[in-house]
């Protein structure tokens, strides 16, 4: 009998993420694949979440999110960026990012049209995409810059350019984009009368002094974007699926419209818990930052004392190195035998790709791990590069 699985959803089978950490857990290789922490969050949030469960908070929560949090959104939008935003009518809590990046895309899109997103791309977006009906048209960032091609990018929107999805900082690359490239991009938006839909995930996680701009903050950009976001990754709690999108008013309904059929609602206790973390001082953001600037340098001068060319990010938590000095010819089938060549997991960035030439022998490594976990991994790595070489 020919698949079950509907035609446009066959090139997707099982998640990278999933067969690396389940790669890991078979071999007991060091999980560098999988983004997510090995640390919790702050223990207020914790705490918040406890007392949300014993003080009764376990049925539905209203449709658009709890009050609180999306009061807490609104208040962080302006605290950082200085966006106001009604958080009655312009944010709607959603099941991770990854529920806010569906409802808006099977919302926005109907079939025929097309987005237009950089690759290599997180993986959801291509499938989300997919699952729309839509054609995705991509423009490649190539390593080690990461740099927007211009022409690449005018090249990829036509008259039937719905929206772009973008995102920044850029996973996997860590690329944080200029102001001059969101501005590129943003012209290009304008031009086509085009949606911009912005995942920011991991908007406090930049090093060395950048600066997240947000594309709502662009001029003349407020009225055609839509800013997602997740407690995940700067709350160090990625199962607990808290994600959140804002914008205007019609987008965001029409985004709660479809939101209502996919999760309905989610995560009742975590949204207050999500909600205390957002409102935390400065001091942590401050101290997010520092932490995984320390992991990432560990990280990155262990890779490159191997001699293996190291894209060194301003932001995420994640790392792309050249492996071709390891023996990485093809990054899916290498990265497969990753564990048993250096007790370590990473993913391999060629997944990302429509161009399958451009990533063949990059591989992500997350650096979101505690020091000793970095340390144990970068020997193993070490160990293997002097059987290699
Ligand atoms: N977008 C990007 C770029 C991500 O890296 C991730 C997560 N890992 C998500 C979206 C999904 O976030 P969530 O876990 O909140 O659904
Ligand atoms: N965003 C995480 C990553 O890039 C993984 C999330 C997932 O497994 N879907 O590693």
């Amino acid at each position: 009998m020919s698949s079950p699985l509907i035609t446009r959803m066959q090139p997707f089978g099982t998640t990278i993420f999933a067969e690396m950490s389940a790669l890991a857990g078979r071999t007991g290789a060091i999980n560098l694949g999988q983004g997510f922490p090995d640390t919790d969050g702050p223990q207020e949030m914790l705490d918040a979440a406890k007392a949300a469960i014993d003080g009764g908070r376990n049925q539905y929560p209203p449709g658009a999110g709890v009050p609180e949090l999306l009061e807490a959104i609104a208040s962080h939008q302006e605290r950082f960026y200085g966006i106001r935003l009604d958080p009655a009518s312009q944010v709607l809590v959603t099941c991770g990012a990854t529920e806010a990046i569906a409802s808006v895309v099977l919302a926005l899109c109907e079939p025929g049209d097309e987005v237009v997103t950089f690759e290599p791309y997180y993986d959801s977006y291509a499938a989300t995409i997919a699952l729309a009906g839509a054609t995705r048209r991509t423009s490649v960032l190539r390593f080690p810059d990461f740099a927007v091609d211009e022409a690449s990018l005018r090249a990829a929107f036509s008259t039937r350019t719905r929206l772009v999805l973008l995102n920044t900082p850029h996973n996997p690359t860590g690329k944080v984009f200029t102001r001059d490239e969101l501005e590129l991009v943003a012209s290009l938006a304008r031009e086509h009368d085009a949606w911009v839909v912005t995942d920011e995930v991991y908007e406090h996680l930049l090093f060395d002094g950048a600066q997240h701009v947000p594309v709502a903050t662009l001029p003349g950009m407020a009225d055609r974007t839509i800013t997602i976001s997740s407690a995940g990754k700067t709350f160090s709690a990625t199962g607990w699926k808290v994600g959140w999108l804002s914008g205007p008013e019609e987008a965001v309904a029409a985004a709660r419209t479809v939101k209502q059929f996919l999760t309905f609602v989610a995560s009742g206790p975590f949204q207050p818990a999500s909600a205390v973390a957002l409102g935390l001082g400065d001091d942590f953001y401050e101290g997010l930052v520092n932490s995984m600037q320390r992991k990432r340098d560990l990280l990155c001068s262990a890779l490159e004392g191997l001699g293996l060319q190291v894209s060194r990010p301003q932001g995420t938590y994640f790392v792309i190195a050249d492996a071709a000095p390891l023996g990485a010819v093809g990054g899916l089938e290498f990265a497969r035998r990753l564990p048993e060549i250096a007790g370590v997991v990473g993913v391999p960035v060629s997944v990302f790709h429509d161009d399958a030439d451009a990533a063949r022998t990059l591989i992500r490594f997350a650096f979101c791990k505690k020091d000793e976990v970095l340390q144990e991994a970068s020997r193993r790595l070490a160990a293997a590069g002097t059987h290699a070489g």
